[in-house]
């Protein structure tokens, strides 16, 4: 320890048993040979390797987890070459071949005439905190994906909707491409649930969802449910054409799928009604009284016998 400290007051055995009774581990590294002059006696509790073990700053970049080495043996030398203190977060290997996490904090030590002479520094165990902000942003994440997410068919909700359908409009308007949009409604939906059951209403509700998302097949289409046995596909750069194409594959591939229906009055199968809208948006046009003019086109699929879309 010699060297770090200078006060006459104070014997450098106080300062010894200060710095070995704390939870951070202090060390000491000489600058010229790159050799450890020092490290408290508590890394040997959490690491498993002795002190007289950690020889030079080799022992110290090999016991790091490979992930973590290149990063913060480069970024540790460039710092310290500038003399900036620093620190770093890494994971340290332990004797028996496991990992702690590490925050390492080092200041800079220089001589007389402004030169690196040493690095001191505490190491800080902070694997509870990783842990703790691991399980936060797994947390964090799943919240995304729920908030975003219709938790019944696993398709994208009705707040996921209103944002795409919103940047996809701006986008249209902005680079004058047509969008087209279809609303599906499942047709004869609450007999459905009267005679098969809530439940059975639930499944059927997940397989047209499924059914929906192979219907839409290029990667810019987007698939919600619109609210109960509803749902929507919006299809940026799309024609009127191609979206009826769309449409009718919605049809045909629902009927493939064969959803037994015993008390639709449009057939033996599950089917939709659908409301087709195609839309270049000028400056005129707004977003609001698109969706209208699609679901009245929806209602007069339903009036005109269902189990067909109107665009
Ligand atoms: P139409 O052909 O005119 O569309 O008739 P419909 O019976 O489908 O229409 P209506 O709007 O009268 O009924 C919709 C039904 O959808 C009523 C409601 O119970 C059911 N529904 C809405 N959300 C859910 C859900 O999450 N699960 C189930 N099982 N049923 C739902
Ligand atoms: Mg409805
Ligand atoms: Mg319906």
């Amino acid at each position: 320890m010699t060297g770090t400290v200078n006060n006459p007051e104070v014997p450098n055995s106080v300062y010894r048993t200060l710095l070995e009774s704390t939870k951070a581990i202090p060390w000491k590294i000489d600058w010229k040979t790159m050799q450890f002059a020092y490290i408290g006696p508590q890394i040997e509790p959490l690491l498993g390797w002795a002190p007289d073990s950690w020889v030079s700053v080799e022992d110290w970049a090999e016991r790091m987890h490979p992930d973590d080495r290149e990063w913060v043996v480069n970024f540790c030398v460039s710092q310290s070459e500038s003399g900036i203190d620093h620190e770093a977060d890494y994971r340290a290997l332990t004797r028996d071949g496991g990992y702690v996490w590490i925050r390492d904090v080092v200041h800079v030590l220089r001589n007389d005439d402004g030169e690196v002479e040493a690095l001191v520094g505490f190491m800080f165990d902070i694997s509870e905190r990783k842990k703790t902000e691991q399980e936060l942003a797994a947390l964090q994440q799943q919240l995304e994906e729920y908030s975003f997410k219709d938790g019944l068919t696993g398709v994208a909700n009705r707040r996921m909707f209103d944002r795409v359908m919103e940047e996809s409009w701006n986008d249209a308007l902005r680079r004058r491409q047509s969008l087209s949009m279809l609303l599906l409604d499942i047709d004869f939906f609450k007999q459905y649930n009267d005679l098969h059951g809530h439940l059975a209403g639930d499944e059927c509700l997940r397989r047209v969802g499924r059914v929906l998302q192979s219907a839409a097949r290029r990667s810019r289409d987007f698939v919600a449910r619109f609210g109960g046995e509803e749902f929507v596909v919006v299809m940026p750069e799309t024609d009127r054409s191609a979206a009826t194409k769309v449409a009718e594959r919605c049809r045909t591939l629902l009927l493939k799928e064969q959803i037994l229906h015993g008390a639709s009055g449009a057939g033996q199968l599950v089917t939709v009604s659908i409301g087709l809208g195609t839309i270049i948006p000028g400056r005129d046009d707004n977003l609001t009284d698109f969706l209208k003019r699609v679901d009245e086109r929806l209602y007069q699929a339903k009036s005109e016998g269902r189990n067909q879309a109107v665009g």
